[in-house]
């Protein structure tokens, strides 16, 4: 057999030469079935993996691969050696939380400082907002803090400090533990056979089985849950949850997948495609219901052979980034010693960045003119301190721009020095001077750090 055709047979990719023949489906070498889909089979389940020969085949593939080439992570460390399961769920879930929309090389060090702070759910529910904003500042999307501590607070005062113990219940108890947070609490901690479906699994799965209609929509993430859950090793369902996302995280990535190196290549139709360089007989339009199949690609946007793998997954067009845009003065006096100190104030305790600190900053109008804006900017500058500011005081520094998830926000960043002791007016909203070590140790966040730099 030509290794074109091995790897076609492998992946389920050849049918059989006479449709109407009907013998015992054949098996590639590793054991894959052939057999077409039955008739009462939905459209799309060429998509699916059907055979359970050939599931099994993966799993034993993807595990070992994970055992020789999966990162040591700190919370793989804790998962495998913590003997206690709510202690070991607590260490779960905070690492999942972290890597949420945020790079593992990021999150290490974070994670390890926060653990090293609040090792218990006990520890963390003592915990003030504040600190957890402190310690969580430069991380990004600050409500996940907020939430983890709340639901913290909630597994200790209404749960006895017992973590639920299937997805099912995570899910349901826990604010702000989604589908795929239960998913991998519950199969890491607790050996739960549940599969999980983060961004890494969609892009492995939509390129194993060909699956180009929107992978954000709910019919595509549907059916991603129940292959991830058909899929799931039932002997290790974590740690093959873990080699899924490693997978996606480390050979099969968004731009150049290494498919040369991937352990699961010869299940992988996205792969047949590319080598074949023409549509792989499955899934094909007729066995996907004459073009109506849900999980193929639009028809107006066919396979382009220069993108090969990477034709999957496809998504709708994301929405464009509102654009904000706020003036914001670094206020600075002598304190102690003559040493600089900053004016920080705490932003409300809901919406964008929470709780968090940052210099006065007042929303602006796209087209507001300079002066305009000098002019607010100082009454609201006055309000805050108390004393008369000039407009024309206010000394530009020029314009810092930060991407939020779904702002594109531009600060233009004033400065003003002030002579002498300025009290703050306590009746206003949290306020304080902060010299440039105690600014880095608060609860901002990095674009106000690189204001501060500007
Ligand atoms: Fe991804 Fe390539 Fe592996 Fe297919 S063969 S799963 S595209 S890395």
């Amino acid at each position: 057999m030509s290794q074109l055709r091995a790897a076609a047979v492998a992946a389920g990719g050849l049918r059989r030469s006479s449709p109407r023949a009907a013998p015992p489906a054949r098996r590639s070498r590793k054991g894959a079935s052939l057999r077409k889909a039955p008739a009462s089979a939905p459209p799309y389940s060429r998509h699916l993996f059907s055979d359970p020969a050939e599931i099994e085949v993966l799993r034993g593939d993807l595990l070992a691969w994970y055992d020789r080439c999966k990162r040591d992570l700190p919370w793989r460390t804790r998962a495998a050696t913590e003997p206690d399961a709510d202690r070991r769920a607590y260490a779960v879930w905070v690492s999942e939380i972290m890597l949420q929309q945020t790079q593992v090389a990021t999150v290490i060090d974070y994670y390890n400082r926060w653990m090293q702070k609040w090792p218990t759910l006990q520890a963390l529910a003592q915990a003030s907002l504040e600190e957890v904003n402190e310690l969580w500042a430069g991380l990004g999307y600050y409500s996940r803090g907020k939430r983890l501590q709340e639901a913290a607070k909630k597994v200790v005062s209404e749960l006895a400090g017992r973590m639920p113990r299937t997805a099912e219940d995570l899910q349901k108890l826990l604010p702000g533990v989604g589908r795929y947070t239960a998913g991998a609490i519950a199969s890491i901690s607790y050996g739960q056979a549940t599969g999980v479906v983060d961004g890494n699994v969609i892009r492995v799965l939509c390129r194993l089985r060909c699956i180009g209609a929107d992978s954000s929509s709910p019919a595509v993430i549907d059916r991603l849950w129940d292959m991830a859950n058909a899929l799931v090793d039932r002997n290790r369902p974590g740690d093959f949850n873990q080699a899924l996302m490693e997978l996606g995280a480390t050979v099969c990535v968004p731009k150049a997948p290494l498919c040369g190196e991937c352990p699961v290549k010869q299940h992988c139709r996205a792969r047949l495609r590319k080598l074949l360089g023409k549509p792989t007989p499955v899934p094909d339009v007729e066995d996907c219901g004459a073009g109506g199949c849900p999980l193929c690609p639009p028809a107006a946007e066919p396979w382009d052979s220069s993108l090969g793998v990477t034709n999957f997954p496809r998504k709708a067009a994301k929405k464009q980034a509102r654009v904000a845009r706020a003036a914001t003065c670094v206020l600075e006096r002598r304190g102690c010693h003559r040493a600089p100190e900053y004016l920080i104030v705490q932003r409300p305790s809901s919406g964008l960045l929470a709780g968090l600190w940052e210099f006065p900053s007042l929303p602006q109008a796209q087209d507001l003119q300079e002066e305009k804006q000098r002019e607010a900017l100082a009454e609201h500058l006055q309000a805050w301190i108390g004393q008369p500011v000039v407009a024309g005081d206010l000394q530009l520094i020029g314009e810092v721009v930060h991407i939020f998830s779904h702002i594109h926000q531009t600060y233009v960043v004033y400065s003003l020095s002030l002579d002498g002791d300025v009290t703050l007016d306590p009746a206003s909203s949290p306020s304080r001077w902060v010299t440039e070590e105690e600014f880095h140790a608060s609860a901002v966040s990095t674009a106000m750090k690189k204001v501060l730099g500007a």
